[in-house]
């Protein structure tokens, strides 16, 4: 590569945050950080801007500006806070590409602001697209931006999508682990814990995106997220699940050839891919080996025990902001249930009490979208209560 790529990281001390940092030390050549943001973690975020150097970080929490000021403003880096920053930091010329890496919500508004700017997105923040795909991919589209996906399952398709140009898709099939619920019924939902939820069985990941795999709710958000990526149909879009997390999913052209992407669960290879697009860039990362995975099996999700999966359908099908308000009422689910005020299952009670009750639009604005995630969050917190 002659240029380095000039990358911001929203949300730097993130699993995929801290995760694209890796790559960042594995590729000094191909790649520069410019610009580094957290909320909360100022410790984490001034240890990462010691070593980067970036032009400028964001700390989202204004009371801890003057640690990270103090901090870096000996080495010349510039130091902004608080939730405006994080929209204006994106605009700034010298980027390349912007890695979003926030969760939940809070990813839409810098999002949309780095569209703006005509800055190519890299994009783990699936919520952005399942709060507001059409508008989003609308933006990107006028202002010619590129939207290179960052989850396994995306990047996957993507991956198989390189060199097919206009090949129609028949449809593709995402692939889930099943989380470390897979095969307990109704009954035996009702008794897990939080703690248990948190121990994915591949994957190590923040606190939000692990509840939403053991709920199933991830792959719900990843359907979405896939028909604004890939403009397909939702009937285009099948799940399977496959326990090893080693095809990472797959590509059904109109030939009924299936192409298929594998590899170890390991995010730093779709983050790096995404960075680095085009190109593929040498690795020393570990390699599959096939005598570790003898046997690489599949099957058919169960909607009956896991219902937030057929909750995500629903609200696709159903379209405008249906998809805002199954994404709200997920958000307050999850921190519901790690806060131990509500049981595994009743997250999704909580989710289909919010998609009956919330007002619908057909047509939705960006201002749409933040009342309709006000009025949802509302009715949430009121059912909870
Ligand atoms: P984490 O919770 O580990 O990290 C979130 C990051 O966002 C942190 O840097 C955090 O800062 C920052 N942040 C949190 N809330 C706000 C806010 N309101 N405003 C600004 N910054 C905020 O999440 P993950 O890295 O696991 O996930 C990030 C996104 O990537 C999610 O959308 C997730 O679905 C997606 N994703 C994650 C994968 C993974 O393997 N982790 C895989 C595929 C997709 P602080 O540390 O200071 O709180």
């Amino acid at each position: 590569m002659l240029n380095k790529k000039k990358i911001a990281i929203l949300g730097a001390t993130g699993s995929i945050g801290t995760q694209a940092l890796e790559v960042f030390r594995e590729h000094p050549d191909a790649f520069e950080v410019e610009v580094l943001t957290a909320a909360n973690n100022a410790d984490l975020l001034i240890k990462q801007s010691q070593e980067f150097l970036p032009n400028t970080v964001v700390i989202g929490n204004e009371a801890l500006y003057d640690q990270v000021f103090q901090a870096l403003d000996p080495l010349n880096i510039k130091v902004w806070a608080g939730e405006n920053a994080l929209c204006r930091v994106v605009e700034m010329e010298e980027l390349n590409l912007v890695l979003t890496a926030i969760v939940g919500y809070a990813g839409l508004k810098p999002t949309m602001s780095a569209i703006n700017a005509g800055k190519h997105i890299a994009l783990a923040n699936k919520e952005t697209l399942v709060v507001a795909g059409a508008l989003i991919t609308q933006m990107a589209a006028e202002k010619g931006v590129n939207i290179y996906p960052v989850d396994s399952e995306h990047s996957a398709i993507f991956q198989c999508l390189v060199g097919e140009f206009h090949n129609p898709i028949e449809k593709i099939v995402l692939t889930a682990s099943g989380g470390p619920f897979r095969g307990m019924k109704t009954e035996q939902l009702r008794q897990v814990t939080k703690a248990q939820a948190l121990k994915h069985p591949n994957w190590e990941m923040g606190a939000k995106i692990t509840i939403d795999s053991a709920s199933m709710m991830n792959k719900g958000l990843e359907v979405i997220e896939a028909k604004w990526l890939f403009a397909l149909r939702t009937e285009q879009i099948e799940v399977v699940v496959h326990p090893q997390s080693i095809v990472h999913s797959l590509v059904q052209f109109q030939d009924g050839s299936l192409k298929a992407q594998m590899g170890l669960p390991d995010m730093k290879l779709p983050i790096q891919y995404a960075m680095g697009y085009p190109e593929r860039l040498a690795s020393t990362y570990p390699r599959f080996q096939f005598t570790d995975y003898p046997q690489l099996t599949f099957e058919q999700p169960d909607p009956k025990s896991f219902r937030n999966l057929g909750l995500a359908y629903e609200a696709l099908k159903k379209g405008g902001n249906m998809p805002c308000i199954l994404n709200a009422a997920n958000e307050v689910a999850v921190e519901n249930f790690l806060k131990d005020r509500i049981g595994f299952l009743e997250m999704s009670d909580l989710i289909e009490h919010c998609m009956a009750k919330a007002s619908f639009m057909e047509k939705p604005t960006y201002e749409d979208y933040v009342a309709s995630d006000e009025e949802t969050r509302n009715i949430a917190t009121g059912f909870i209560n």
